[in-house]
């Protein structure tokens, strides 16, 4: 199995180096413009296809017209090209599914385009005795906190504010252990823990995330406040991004910690809800926005841990988990204040989350039953310890606290 990962890293570009990165960040904001200005002049004069060909024939007349996007690095150009390309495909599927908001793609203000990208280890880039070489822009000092695993394929320059990041992508070839599924868990977004697994035990929420949520509101007050255009507003949404960063690294550090300790807690399978099915656009609440990312981010890298160990991560359809009884598949209202399923059915009380997580791991068996002979081999010993936890309120692993 190829396994991929990222990286992101910081790097400390002098004044001068700041200023090659900081034009090649606005070149590159520039040529994107005017190649999906170029393409929609096409379009409009009636030739809808867009391809790669066609790009590369806009690229030309952009470079002919102007040699300064010449200083981009070709494969640079290349990437902002294959953007476009995917921001028009985006486009297309949701017109054929019947996305009447399906946006065309928009032009990039340069506060929307933060990265350039080095799609390819061939000379552009390295990394030698802590130091960063890219070409045409010169070397500086990179903090390598983490050791690198693989082959390193891309590289992109990020600005975040004021700082500069690398993030790199690796690939490497592992040899995946064969692991029976006899102990699947599910692992489910609590209403106050930060994660409630189907055998009970509960992870409670960062302190961090609180905190940050208090930091991060007062500064978008701030931010909101403050004229627009004026330095004053500037210098708030240089705070503000601060603390975004504080809060993603954090939860980072967070996600790594919690998905190495399950991998190694003896589980054989993980069940996690699928928060892209949820109309996350809806949902404004910053806590719930912050929770989200994090949650994100941590499934990202339990599934690349779990599945180099030898164990499926499925994704499922988290619709309804919370109002269904896990016990006799009855469905009614759970408003949130309401913390214990009380089944108007069949008479089962059990915590919420609990019940919640139950009816995921349930989906998740049921989704690979008779494709998967390990699923159905977990099942008898699954049920009997849900109903083990169903019936037993003072099981020792229904308030465990793996954290
Ligand atoms: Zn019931």
């Amino acid at each position: 199995m190829e396994l991929k990962r990222a990286y992101k890293f910081k790097i400390y570009p002098d004044a001068t180096r700041q200023e090659e990165i900081d034009e090649r960040l606005i070149l590159a904001q520039q040529f994107y413009n005017m190649l999906l200005e170029k393409s929609i002049k096409s379009y409009k004069n009636g030739k809808t296809k867009v391809s790669m060909a066609q790009f590369n024939r806009f690229v030309k007349e952009i470079i002919q017209e102007d040699k300064k996007y010449l200083k981009l690095y070709s494969q640079t150009r290349c990437e902002i090209e294959y953007r476009l390309l995917r921001a028009y495909q985006n486009f297309f599927r949701r017109i054929k599914e019947g996305n009447k908001k399906a946006g065309f793609p928009r032009f990039r203000s340069r506060d929307r385009y933060k990265s350039i990208t080095y799609p390819q280890d061939n000379g552009s880039f390295s990394i030698k005795r802590g130091r960063l070489r890219v070409s045409r822009i010169g070397t500086m000092p990179i903090n390598l906190h983490r050791k690198i695993e693989g082959t390193i394929k891309t590289l992109a320059i990020k600005r975040e504010g004021r700082n500069y990041y690398v993030v790199l992508t690796t690939t490497k070839e592992i040899k995946v252990p064969n692991v029976k599924n006899v102990n699947p868990v599910d692992i489910d977004m609590g209403l106050n823990s930060f994660v409630v697994l189907s055998d009970g035990a509960k992870i409670q929420k960062p302190k961090f995330a609180k905190k940050a949520e208090k930091h991060i509101a007062r500064w978008q007050r701030i931010v909101a406040r403050r004229q627009k255009g004026s330095k004053r507003r500037e210098k708030a949404k240089l705070k503000l991004q601060k603390k975004w960063e504080d809060v993603s690294s954090q939860s980072n550090d967070f996600a790594h910690k919690l998905s190495t300790k399950l991998v190694d807690s003896g589980y054989t399978s993980f069940a996690v809800e699928d928060l892209r099915i949820q109309n996350m656009a809806k949902n404004h609440r910053l806590a719930q926005s912050i929770h989200n990312a994090s949650w994100n981010r941590f499934i990202q890298m339990l599934s690349y841990k779990a599945e180099s160990a030898g164990m499926k991560v499925i994704k499922v359809d988290p619709r309804n988990t919370s109002k269904e009884c896990s016990n006799c598949g009855n469905i009614q209202d759970m408003p949130l204040s309401i913390r214990e399923y009380n089944c108007s059915r069949c008479g089962m009380q059990l915590d919420r989350d609990i019940n919640a997580s139950i009816n995921i791991l349930k989906r998740a068996t049921l989704g690979q039953r008779g494709s998967h002979v390990q699923g159905e081999s977990a099942r008898p010993q699954m049920e009997a310890v849900l109903e083990e936890l169903r019936t037993d309120k003072t099981h020792p692993l229904r308030d465990a606290v793996i954290a």
